[in-house]
């Protein structure tokens, strides 16, 4: 992509509604632009950062075996009406009514309506297990939006259901969610602590929220400070073996991680001193075992092998994919700007051209460019006619992992320079070189 070419509208001042460095940084980049409080528009960069998170997540739950679908932001009164939460879900819930005077909402999640989906094709043990997920906007009437993406009233959540025949069952489902997210955060280039919550207006008695640490974070967390330095790495998880699943849950799950809501003072005070923590944490993600609370209102039952009826098993599974990318930054930056990842960065690297419009630099940049795409890598190309000074300001803010820099001089001698945005450390090589380091 052309910088001139492109759209990225980034601001030199500092937003003064922006109160988190994430917020701040993601105004001033050109990703995103508030329609209203906590709706937001996605600008080109910052609609590719959210992409590829999606993918990401697209990719690890097909690793699990789960299936993705897409259910409609808006949803019948009536559906909520059936498990009771119409009334209890409050004033967070958008109630809409259409021009027959029907009552509408526009979902905060789907419990009700994957429910429906299933009792209305789904009858017997032998189409189970399964699990069903979407990527779907969500609308949550919240009291405070603030922090820009972080708590949005529109927001973008990946939000999946498992359906299974007993609990124990259920149970394999529960803790296979959890390590595909541990897997899925790993990738975002984040460490997301697995810690026992309390159940929320979803209900439920099994379920774990994950929470990156931030100073910025809205949850207090308290910790033994060895759980971070826990790992997922590329094991080959066999994501149908129960045992082995349940194996890597207990080692995530053994060590003390709560949040405020279930935290216990005198179980705290065990971990040796020197390794407890408390801090505070971003909620990226949680997952819940239910059991039959959903299937039970609303008449979701399968057949057994023997022959019996029973409300089938269910757990559901967020994960806040908006939420994601200002997560990300508040783990990732300095005072220069946002240090994206590898793995969610929207482009993999820059070049910045030094002397626009001289036919040799030029010509360079062009032959980086075109090297670059053929490994199959998208630069972002700052062929704009500008001081080489506002060129990297512009790089060190939008936080791409490279930066190749190509000017005359240095193209005398054979060489562009090679920077990394996360150590600054810059190297002098040749641009095949500089390519061959890239990939
Ligand atoms: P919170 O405690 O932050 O209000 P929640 O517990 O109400 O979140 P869940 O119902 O667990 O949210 O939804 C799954 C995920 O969706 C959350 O873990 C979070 O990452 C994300 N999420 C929830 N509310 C918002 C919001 N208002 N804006 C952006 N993301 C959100
Ligand atoms: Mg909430
Ligand atoms: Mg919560
Ligand atoms: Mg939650």
């Amino acid at each position: 992509m052309r910088l001139s070419r492109y759209f990225l509208p980034v601001l030199k001042e500092n937003p003064s509604e922006a109160q988190i460095v994430s917020h701040r940084y993601m105004l001033r980049a050109g990703m995103i632009k508030q329609q209203a409080a906590g709706i937001y528009s996605w600008l080109p960069l910052g609609y590719r950062v959210l992409k590829r998170i999606e993918q990401i997540v697209h990719e690890e739950q097909a690793r699990a075996g789960h299936i993705p679908l897409l259910m409609p932001t808006l949803q019948p009164a009536d559906l909520w009406r059936e498990s009771g939460r119409y009334d209890d879900y409050g004033q967070e819930m958008l109630r809409i009514k259409d021009r027959h005077d029907r009552d509408m909402l526009f979902g905060p999640t789907n419990e009700e309506m994957i429910t429906d989906i299933f009792r209305a094709h789904v009858g017997s043990y032998k189409d189970l297990p399964m699990t069903l997920y979407h990527i779907q906007w969500k609308f949550r009437d919240e009291m405070r939006p603030r922090f820009g993406v972080m708590r949005g009233r529109e927001f973008l959540m990946k939000d999946g259901y498992n359906f299974d025949i007993d609990r124990d069952a259920a149970l394999h489902a529960y803790n296979r969610h959890m390590v595909s997210y541990l897997r899925t955060y790993e990738r975002m280039g984040l460490t997301a602590i697995p810690m026992r919550a309390a159940s929320g207006p979803i209900g439920g008695d099994n379920t774990h929220e994950f929470l990156v640490l931030a100073s910025t974070g809205e949850s207090e967390v308290f910790y033994d400070a060895a759980v971070t330095d826990l790992k997922l790495g590329a094991r080959d998880v066999d994501f149908d073996n129960r045992e082995e699943v349940a194996g890597i849950c207990k080692e995530f799950t053994t060590l003390y991680a709560r949040t405020d809501e279930t935290h216990d003072a005198a179980l705290f005070d065990q971990i040796p001193e020197n390794r407890r923590r408390v801090g505070r944490g971003i909620e990226v993600g949680q997952i819940f075992y239910f059991g039959t609370k959903y299937s039970e209102a609303m008449g979701a039952t399968v057949v057994t092998p023997d022959g019996s009826k029973v409300p089938v098993e269910m757990g559901s599974h967020g994960i806040g994919v908006s939420r994601l990318l200002g997560a990300i930054i508040e783990a990732s930056h300095d005072d220069k700007g946002i240090i994206w990842p590898e793995g969610v960065t929207p482009f993999p690297v820059g070049i910045v051209n030094l002397k626009q419009g001289d036919t040799g630099t030029d010509a360079a940049c062009d032959g980086l460019y075109k090297a670059l795409k053929a490994k199959g890598l998208e630069a972002l190309y700052d062929d704009r006619e500008e001081r080489a000074g506002a060129k990297f300001a512009t790089m060190d803010l939008i936080g791409l992992p490279w930066r190749i820099t190509v000017g005359p001089r240095g193209l005398a001698n054979g060489v562009v320079e090679l920077t990394s945005r996360r150590t600054g450390e810059s190297v002098e090589m040749s641009a095949e070189a500089a390519v061959d380091r890239v990939v």
